[in-house]
């Protein structure tokens, strides 16, 4: 049965996050062949939504206001409330970033609607979305159905594709006028401790150091591979614990789960609360000096060798094998 599913589009910077067009894509299935709204928040929101569009809703809805500049659950909460309240979708679809992590939940107690939270893939039986969901730290799936009522769903990035981008697409932009009010938070400013670089819960291709690294300094070596390879640079809890890089770049159980296409794991032991933010990476290197490390057991390829020699050749050979393809 066809239904209309909402969108929840994501920005930083002022710019969609990847991941609002693999929500769309997301949405579609759970919609079987019904419409699509994606909605953005912000103060002022640019002709920028309109790529919702070029990637698949079919109409977008604009919620400005003050008090959606920056996310805070209280005001977001309010007004996706009333988005859901005006629209009234079969469905609602975000990405399974620290802002759908923490709206979903509430939207859904809300709503009494079940929640499929950090979906990586979808299948449909007659019609029907069945959700695929990781468990036990990846170790395991769950297949979920939502019986009835709305389906509330967060998507892992990078794990459903978006459509194709068509710029020739168009569809209607609207806007709808919310009342946020009784804030218990508001948000002065928002400081980064670390420099722009590309957001690791998105990236394609990370570069991520352990205690084996042994300084900041040998973080520079990672950095000017994940330079030629245009990747993120993440690292182990042993590297940020050792004060070697901040706590940002932290994957793992108790930092950012990640599944990028690519993951060179140097220096790192692989710690299973290592493996629970990694190891559902599509492809995964390992440069290690002990043989014996367990990251071998889950690396698709594996260098044995110290990694300050390691390191330097590799990106030195992929500058000539980049700079002439
Ligand atoms: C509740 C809890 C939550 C945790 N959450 C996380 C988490 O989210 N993320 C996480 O990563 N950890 C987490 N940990 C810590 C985890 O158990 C490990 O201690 C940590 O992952 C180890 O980091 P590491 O692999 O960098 O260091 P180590 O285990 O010390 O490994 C260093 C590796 O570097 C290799 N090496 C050393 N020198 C070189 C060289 N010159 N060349 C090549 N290789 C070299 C060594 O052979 C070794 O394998 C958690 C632990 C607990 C208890």
């Amino acid at each position: 049965m066809k239904k209309k599913v909402l969108v929840l589009g994501e920005t930083r910077d002022g710019v969609l996050r990847n991941v609002s067009f693999e929500a769309i894509a997301a949405a579609k299935l759970i919609a079987d062949g019904g419409e699509i709204v994606a909605a953005l928040f912000g103060e002022t929101i640019s002709d920028e939504i309109l790529t919702l569009i070029h990637y698949g809703a079919d109409r977008v809805i604009k919620v400005e206001h003050p008090d959606l500049k920056l996310f805070t659950t209280d005001a977001y909460q309010q007004a996706l409330l009333q988005v859901m309240d005006e629209e009234k979708p079969d469905g609602l679809v975000m990405g399974h970033t620290a802002q759908g992590k923490d709206l979903s939940p509430r939207i859904a107690t809300k709503l009494n609607a079940g929640l499929v939270s950090d979906l990586v893939n979808i299948e449909l039986d007659g019609g029907k979305a069945i959700f695929t969901t990781p468990i036990y730290s990846g170790k395991a799936f769950e297949k979920i159905k939502i019986k009835d009522g709305v389906i509330l769903a967060t998507v892992r990035p990078n794990n459903i594709a978006p459509l194709e981008k068509d710029n020739s697409r168009s569809g209607d932009v609207s806007d709808i006028q919310v009342v946020i009010k009784d804030l218990r938070t508001t948000i002065k400013d928002i400081v980064r401790k670390t420099a722009g670089g590309i957001d690791l819960s998105e990236a394609k291709i990370i570069v991520s150091g352990g205690r084996g690294v042994k300084g900041e300094e040998g973080f520079k070596l990672l950095e000017e591979l994940s330079n030629e390879l245009g990747a993120a640079v993440g690292a182990s809890r042993g590297a940020c614990d050792a004060g070697y890089c901040d706590y940002s770049l932290q994957i793992g159980q108790t930092g950012k789960v990640v599944t990028p296409d690519l993951y060179i794991a140097i220096g790192i032991s692989g710690a299973i609360q290592h493996l629970a933010g990694m190891s559902n990476s599509k492809v995964i290197v390992a440069i290690n000096k002990d043989p014996e490390a367990s990251i071998f057991q889950v690396a698709d390829y594996g260098i044995v060798g110290d990694l300050f020699e390691v390191v330097p050749l590799l990106t030195e050979e992929l500058k000539k094998v980049l700079v002439s393809s």
